[in-house]
């Protein structure tokens, strides 16, 4: 009888789904592009030189990308983004930037990113529908404060048994200790969940350190997965085919 009841708990099938947001449930590249597109029409605006005006939004990007923050200095992460856009402008115009300018374009791009990120009402509609059945979970990398600014505009949470943002703790993706914390606090074991995300490197490679079902990779570019990467469980373009992946686990 023990060994039935075992085998039924373990062909039991998957009761949460852990998802991540950024390029998963929402475009924020696409929001992105749209911000910086705001930021060159600033810089226009200001009589910011034509020619310069690609390379300040290239060198913002670029810094944006190999960021580092660290809560413990005593800056926001308004300040060091801000500071990104004064040094870009510093970089591209070789001259000392105004203040303020480097203001307007961080909280150009800032509002204008907050504003354009949606769920769109497909995902919603079918996070709406996964709630019925399934434990839903969001672990998202990235700063506290980035993180909860998107997570309030997308108005999302309510959709979620439980919000983790990387940066409320010691750990972010692809750790195993962020997962385990979500797993406690969720109450739900590993081998019940599985992990959906656009990131090899944090989303599935995450998954896989923390022992889920199954790892769900969202590879909207079609992209194959590159030489000494983690493989993926499943591959779909789109979190919307998801139901095509929960049917095969069931
Ligand atoms: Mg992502």
């Amino acid at each position: 009888m023990w060994m039935w009841m075992w085998n039924t708990m373990e062909r039991r099938g998957v009761s949460s789904i852990i998802f991540d947001l950024d390029n998963t449930l929402v475009d924020t590249a696409g929001a992105g592009r749209i911000a910086i597109q705001k930021v060159r029409e600033l810089l226009k605006s200001m009589h910011v030189q034509e020619s310069h005006i690609k390379d300040i939004c290239d060198h913002f990007l670029r810094k944006l990308l190999h960021e580092s923050f660290d809560p413990s200095e005593g800056k926001t992460i308004d300040d060091v983004r801000t500071h990104h856009w004064y040094e870009a402008l510093h970089e591209t115009q070789g001259t000392d930037p105004d203040l303020a300018l480097a203001s307007s374009c961080y909280y150009t791009w800032k509002n204008t990113r907050l504003q354009v990120l949606t769920l769109s009402p497909e995902v919603r509609s079918l996070l709406e529908e996964l709630q019925k059945i399934y434990k839903l979970l969001l672990i998202t990398n990235g700063d506290t404060q980035t993180q909860w600014e998107k997570i309030e505009a997308v108005r999302c949470k309510g959709l979620f048994s439980l919000v983790v943002v990387g940066g409320d703790h010691p750990e972010q993706k692809p750790a195993r200790s962020i997962f385990t914390h979500c797993f406690e606090s969720a109450g739900v074991r590993p081998q019940d969940c599985i992990m959906v995300g656009d990131c090899l490197s944090t989303d599935i490679q995450g998954g896989i350190n923390a022992g889920v079902r199954a790892t769900v990779w969202i590879n909207s570019a079609c992209k194959s997965v590159p030489q000494g990467s983690v493989t993926p469980d499943y591959t779909v373009p789109s979190v919307l085919n998801l139901n095509d992946v929960l049917l095969e686990l069931r």
